[in-house]
């Protein structure tokens, strides 16, 4: 109803921690343990369906309580986000086209039916954590650094029974993240087996849900063990390529007619998720890369793919996505068919170096361009 307070961030309380406590670590040292490491503080703010959203809060980073009955906890009503601040070689601190992200997070709430809000005011709640927290935990000494952000938003109702959560908790917090875009010898795909589909028609594939992403762990651990870093994801019986892991999937090809394309699986069926870096690599290609390639988002197949294999025409391939960034992938097995990518220049393709270029020089501000949101 009307009555109901909006999502408001000119109404954030600040409850500082004491910024002694906690000195930053390196970001080997933040990386190599077994839990996540934040910074000073978090922002919440609460939700019920009677008052609607609560003045935010941005406090010391610490636990979450919850009553054993809260709906996230049994029904999955839970979405999140993620995108990275970056600490420019301009000494600026930087968000990569947020307002997609806080976007994004609208649509994956209403997909499970948690409260909506204006994603404008979500993004300034991102911004104020960063003009807090960025100064200390990205210092200006650490150019090309990031932290990781991760706005969520949970049912916390203390009710059991599927229903709508009447009660609601968003929060956002920032921390370190390995840098996964360079694996030695790149990225290696194994497609999925046949009885394990990440998304499907109907489905909520195209939603940052984390219903999505538990149940991709069996299929992911067993490529794992056979020494793949990430599934391919195939959809139906045609096998059309999706998505690698948690990230977006691109090849460059020949066509059998000569032609060199960029392609992408499409948005339509949503199968996929709308990834922010999949959005800015097609933009880019188009820009830049016209004279060389086309720019194709449609559906292809794993069997279109290994076919171009054997008649010598795969060119690249690479995985997009905020954590992978763009991350050059070297072999994709089907069954007990291998595809090897040429990769040149060492470890990345041409197409692949210069495209990961471009959006690293905008992230890190030695290319003014609108999708760098200074903070
Ligand atoms: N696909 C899936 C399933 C993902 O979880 C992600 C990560 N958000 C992506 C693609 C890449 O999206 P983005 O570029 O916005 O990080």
């Amino acid at each position: 109803g009307s009555s109901l307070a909006p999502l408001d961030a000119s109404k954030l309380i600040i409850t500082r921690a004491d910024p002694a406590a906690r000195p930053v670590p390196d970001e080997a040292t933040a990386c190599s343990g077994n839990e996540t490491v934040c910074t000073d503080h978090m922002i919440t703010v609460s939700w019920n369906s009677s008052t609607g959203w609560s003045a935010p809060e941005l406090k010391p980073y610490g636990p979450l309580t919850l009553m054993p009955t809260a709906s996230v906890l049994h029904y999955a009503t839970e979405c999140f986000e993620g995108l990275k601040a970056f600490r420019g070689f301009d000494g600026k601190l930087r968000l990569f086209r947020p307002d997609l992200n806080c976007k994004r997070m609208l649509m994956s709430t209403l997909r499970i039916s948690l409260p909506g809000f204006d994603p404008a005011e979500l993004e300034k709640l991102i911004i104020m954590l960063m003009s807090i927290d960025g100064p200390k935990w990205l210092p200006a000494s650490r150019p090309g650094s990031f932290l990781y952000l991760r706005p969520a938003i949970i049912g916390t109702q203390p009710q059991l029974g599927v229903q709508t959560p009447k009660e609601a908790l968003l929060f956002i917090t920032a921390s370190f993240m390995p840098r996964m875009d360079s694996p030695k010898g790149g990225m290696k795909l194994h497609t999925n087996p046949e009885d394990m589909v990440r998304a499907w028609v109907g489905g909520f594939g195209y939603a940052k849900v984390g219903a999505n992403y538990g149940p991709s762990l069996l299929a992911t651990n067993e490529a794992k063990e056979r020494g793949f870093t990430q599934i391919l994801w195939l959809y139906g019986k045609e096998g059309y390529c999706t998505e690698a892991g948690a990230s977006n999937f691109f090849l460059v090809w020949k066509t059998p007619e000569g032609k060199t394309q960029l392609i992408t699986a499409p948005l339509d069926d949503k199968l996929i998720l709308d990834g922010v870096t999949r959005r800015s690599v097609v933009q880019l290609a188009k820009e830049r890369l016209a004279d060389e390639l086309e720019v194709v988002e449609r559906k292809y197949t794993i069997d279109e793919v290994i076919q171009a294999h054997k008649e010598g025409r795969i060119v690249e391939a690479f995985a997009a996505g905020t954590a992978f960034f763009i991350c050059p992938v070297s072999q994709i097995r089907h069954r007990d068919v291998d595809v090897h990518i040429p990769m040149a220049q060492g470890d990345v393709g041409e197409y692949t170096a210069k495209i990961k270029q471009w959006m690293a020089n905008i992230m890190y501000g030695k290319e003014q361009h609108p999708w760098g949101v200074v903070v």
